[in-house]
């Protein structure tokens, strides 16, 4: 599915991002950035032992702060590492969500990185339910490339159809009541 933000456009897919060929993907790191399991894990087996070795010279993330470095043996030129919050753990989790999203495309911006993929950030391992999730990161998205016509191209890689289904119905919403331009 399709979105347009006036020339950028905000894409819907079901696949894997390690094979995105986006200037940047963005992955859910842990605040190591330590390759780990889930899309954490498939990330650094793609870019390859490089991506650890830089790793360990950023010094970490914390919630909601975004890291980023080069892509190694992936498409992308760059990896982007959010941390995302564990869902439950404070009152803010939305806040940090969006934070997630805010962070990585300003990196984004500063680099000059005209598309990026991101995956569905703490909805894994971290609990986020999917629906919630699928709001704050459409909505963050879609605020930001109203106000970054540089980013032409923002793609959400959906690993599972049934995130899919949801992240298209939102997305769905979104349209139904966007105001007329
Ligand atoms: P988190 O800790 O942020 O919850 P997870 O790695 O557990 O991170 O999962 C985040 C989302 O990424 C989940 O929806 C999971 O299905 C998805 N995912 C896992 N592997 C990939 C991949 N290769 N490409 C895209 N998404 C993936």
């Amino acid at each position: 599915m399709e979105y347009t933000i006036n020339r950028s456009k905000l894409e819907l897919i079901r696949g894997d991002i390690t094979q995105q060929e986006t200037d940047a993907i963005v992955y859910s790191a842990n605040s190591d950035l330590a390759p780990g399991g889930g899309v954490a894990g498939a990330v650094h087996r793609a870019a390859g032992p490089g991506l650890w070795e830089e790793c360990q010279r950023l010094n970490g993330c914390t919630t909601g702060e975004a890291k980023i470095s080069a892509g190694h043996n992936l498409k992308a030129k760059y990896v982007i590492h959010t941390v995302g919050p564990i869902y439950g753990n404070t009152n803010n989790d939305a806040m940090f969500l969006a934070s997630c999203y805010e962070q990585s495309l300003r990196l984004a911006s500063q680099y000059k990185i005209e598309s990026i993929a991101f995956p569905s950030i703490s909805t894994g391992i971290f609990g986020y339910p999917v629906e919630e999730a699928s709001e704050i990161a459409l909505r963050t998205v879609i605020g930001f490339l109203t106000r970054h016509p540089e980013i032409k191209l923002v793609r959400f890689v959906l690993f599972s159809p049934g995130d899919y289904k949801i992240y298209e119905s939102t997305l769905q919403e979104f349209s139904e009541h966007r105001p007329d331009t």
